[in-house]
């Protein structure tokens, strides 16, 4: 049993919706589980629709967008388009309806109810075309697989119940494949909650893990995990394999190849994950497995959207443990994941996303106590495994507010141009 991830890029359009056909076509001789995304920009769509319907503002437009994108889809993939013309119709009415009746309800579990629907249409499309295509293939809803809590946006998983679902839903399938959804899963009411944008590589790890696969593949628009961002770094390699650990640290400084929650479930059933490219897949990619590798490259993660927050003790004291756990409990409060931090005599500095409502909740919470100082519009740069060239050329960066090394990573903290 192996497993494999599309996402939006991968499904963006007919062209790149054949591709995903021939290469699965590819691996028909074992048992596959597909998770896919929402196609193309799907997710942001809906989520202007939402944020539209919350302020009272014109949704309809938006909703209109999302209908021809995929009538266009539709009408380039499909001979006969009457069935599938009807999945779309079937789920524009649905998100119509989910924001008409839920008019009096939490904001987030609106999000949740709605923008989840790109997945759900996207999987019904790919299903029905794959039937097409002559594969025999079951749908499955990852709503009856993945069991979460109920903080919508960013449902945790219920290991034990997700386990058990995964193992009957394989029992059950009598296809040898199987298509379901990335981003969610449903609460103890069977209310939709999705795990965090970008969440459908650890939708794929999470049913990977509950199937033992063998292994699993996240089809991706790089030809694997790179040393860099490619756009930024043209000289950037790929990685041929990386060890688990290696993997998750990357993604835990801010590389966006795979979703920082995907590695841990895999490694605690040492499932090897691939990253490969979907334009080529003949391309080797990256396999990140239980391995040891010598003398691995720099590793350069850029982690743009930064803001830089001081708290100054404000009695000429000098900032103590007291003060430091005030600042702690605030931060973890608002469920803030602090970058990168940094304390001197008189105050503390950290480096956290900047996510305006949030980080201003903060604010006032710590200006009851501190001086507060803030900038924005910052990147985190961090060296991993640096060596001598690399560290020199990262700490000679203009505009550095932050920097600090440890034995394995530097980090510089600098001003956008
Ligand atoms: N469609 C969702 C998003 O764009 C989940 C994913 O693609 O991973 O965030
Ligand atoms: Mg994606």
């Amino acid at each position: 049993m192996k497993v494999f991830k599309f996402g939006g890029a991968a499904l963006r359009s007919a062209a790149t919706i054949r591709n995903v056909a021939s290469i699965i076509r590819q691996h028909q001789n074992t048992p596959l589980w597909v998770v896919v995304s929402a196609m193309g920009k799907t997710t942001n769509a809906l989520e202007r629709v939402v944020a539209a319907f919350l302020k009272h503002e014109d949704y309809h437009t938006e909703i209109q967008n999302i209908y021809t994108y995929h009538q266009q889809l539709i009408e380039e993939l499909f001979t006969d388009t009457q069935t599938a013309l009807a999945i779309l119709d079937e789920h524009i009415r649905a998100i119509h309806s989910t924001l008409v009746c839920n008019k009096d309800e939490d904001e987030d579990e609106v999000y949740d109810q709605v923008v989840s629907m790109g997945e759900v249409l996207s999987s019904q499309l790919i299903h029905r075309f794959l039937m097409i295509e002559g594969f025999t293939v079951a749908w499955q809803d990852a709503r009856n697989l993945i069991r979460t809590d109920s903080i919508f946006r960013e449902g945790k998983v219920d290991w034990k119940i997700t386990e058990m679902q995964i193992g009957k839903a394989k029992k059950e399938t009598a296809a040898s494949m199987v298509i379901t959804q990335g981003f969610m899963g449903a609460d103890e009411q069977h209310r939709t909650v999705t795990l965090g944008r970008e969440g459908s590589d650890f939708s794929a790890a999470i049913i990977a893990a509950g199937l033992n696969a063998k292994s699993i593949t996240i089809w991706k628009d790089v030809p694997g995990v790179m040393n860099a961002d490619p756009k930024r770094l043209p000289a950037a390699v790929v990685f041929p394999e990386l060890p688990y650990t290696e993997a998750a640290e990357m993604t835990y400084y801010g590389a966006s190849v795979i979703h920082p929650k995907t590695i841990k479930p895999l490694a605690l059933k040492n499932i090897p994950l691939w990253v490969k490219s979907f334009a080529d897949p003949s391309l080797p990619g990256t396999v990140i497995h239980d391995c040891k590798v010598d003398g691995l490259l720099p590793v350069i993660v850029f982690k743009e959207n930064q803001c830089l927050l001081s708290c100054k003790v404000t009695d000429f004291t000098f900032i103590n443990e007291e003060q430091l756990s005030v600042i702690f409990q605030a931060i973890s409060a608002l469920n803030i994941k602090i970058n990168v931090m940094q304390n001197s005599a008189i105050s503390f500095s950290c480096c956290i996303d900047f996510r305006e409502n949030k980080v201003m909740a903060l604010i006032e919470k710590l200006q009851a106590q501190f001086e507060v100082y803030y900038n924005t519009n910052l990147t985190l740069i961090t060296v991993k495994n640096y060596d001598e060239e690399s560290f020199e050329t990262y700490r000679k960066k203009p505009n550095v507010l932050l920097e600090q090394s440890s034995r394995s990573a530097l980090q510089v903290l600098v001003k956008d141009l």
